[in-house]
C-alpha cells in the first residue's frame, strides 16, 4: 500500500516536473457584441468600398434596403448584431481583441484555446477587415463579412505564385500537403501543422491550400 502511494506520488511529481499540467494562463473567450467604437471604424472602411464591393456585401448579407441611408443602416446593423468580439485574456488583462461573425465565434474560440494548449501563443490575430481581397480588389474579402481570420500576418506571408490547390490535390492527406507546401521554395510561413489541423478539424478552410496560397488565412 505504502509502496503504491510512493510510486503514484513519484509519478505525480514527474508529471509536474514535465510541465504537462502547466496549461497556459491565457484564455480565449467570446466577450460579447462588437463594441460601438469598432462598428464605427468598420463603417468608416465600408464608406470607402467601391460600389461593386458594396453590392457584393449586400448580396452576401441578404440586404433588402433600397436607399443609400437604409443600406448604411443595414451594414451598421450587420457589424453590430451579426458579429462578436472575442478576446484573449491573461489573468485580467486583455491581450488581443478580434471581431468575427457570430456563427464562427464559438468554434474559433474553442480552436484557438486548443491551439494555445498545443503551444501556439498568438501575437497577432486579425478578423474583420472591410476591404476587397488582397491582390484581387474587385472581389470582396471574407474578412469584410467577419468570416475569416489571419494568424500572424508578418510571418505567414502570402505568396500568390504558390499554387496551394495543386499541392493539396497531389498530396495523399492534408498533413502531407502541408509538408509539401512548407518545402515549396516559394512558401514562407511559420504556422505549425498542429495549429492548422486544429482549425481544419473545427471546420475552417485553410488559405494555404488556396490556388493563391495564403497561409495566414482561415475562413468558415
Ligand atoms: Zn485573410
Amino acid at each position: 500500500m505504502l509502496r503504491t502511494v510512493i510510486v503514484s506520488s513519484f509519478l505525480a511529481s514527474m508529471l509536474l516536473a514535465s510541465g504537462k499540467q502547466d496549461a497556459p494562463k491565457k484564455l480565449w473567450l467570446v466577450k460579447g457584441p462588437t463594441p460601438k467604437v469598432a462598428v464605427k471604424d468598420y463603417m468608416g472602411s465600408f464608406a470607402k468600398l467601391t460600389d461593386g464591393l458594396k453590392k457584393q456585401f449586400f448580396k452576401r448579407i441578404g440586404g433588402t434596403a433600397k436607399t443609400e441611408k437604409a443600406q448604411l443602416e443595414e451594414a451598421r446593423s450587420y457589424f453590430a448584431r451579426s458579429c462578436k468580439r472575442i478576446e484573449l485574456r491573461k489573468g485580467k488583462t486583455t491581450i488581443q481583441k478580434v471581431d468575427v461573425h457570430k456563427d464562427l465565434a464559438e468554434d474559433l474560440v474553442r480552436a484557438l484555446n486548443k491551439a494555445l494548449q498545443s503551444g501556439y501563443v498568438p501575437k497577432k490575430v486579425e478578423g474583420i477587415a472591410v476591404r476587397g481581397q488582397r491582390g484581387k480588389s474587385t472581389l470582396l474579402s471574407e474578412h469584410a463579412l467577419g468570416r475569416a481570420v489571419d494568424l500572424e500576418r508578418t510571418i505567414n506571408v502570402r505568396r500568390p505564385r504558390v499554387n496551394g490547390k495543386t499541392i493539396r490535390r497531389k498530396a495523399k492527406s492534408s498533413e502531407a500537403a502541408y509538408k509539401a507546401l512548407k518545402k515549396n521554395p516559394g512558401s514562407h510561413f511559420a504556422i505549425r501543422w498542429s495549429t492548422v489541423k486544429i482549425l481544419l478539424d473545427a471546420g475552417f478552410r485553410w488559405g494555404g491550400f488556396f490556388t493563391k496560397s495564403d497561409p495566414m488565412h482561415f475562413q468558415k
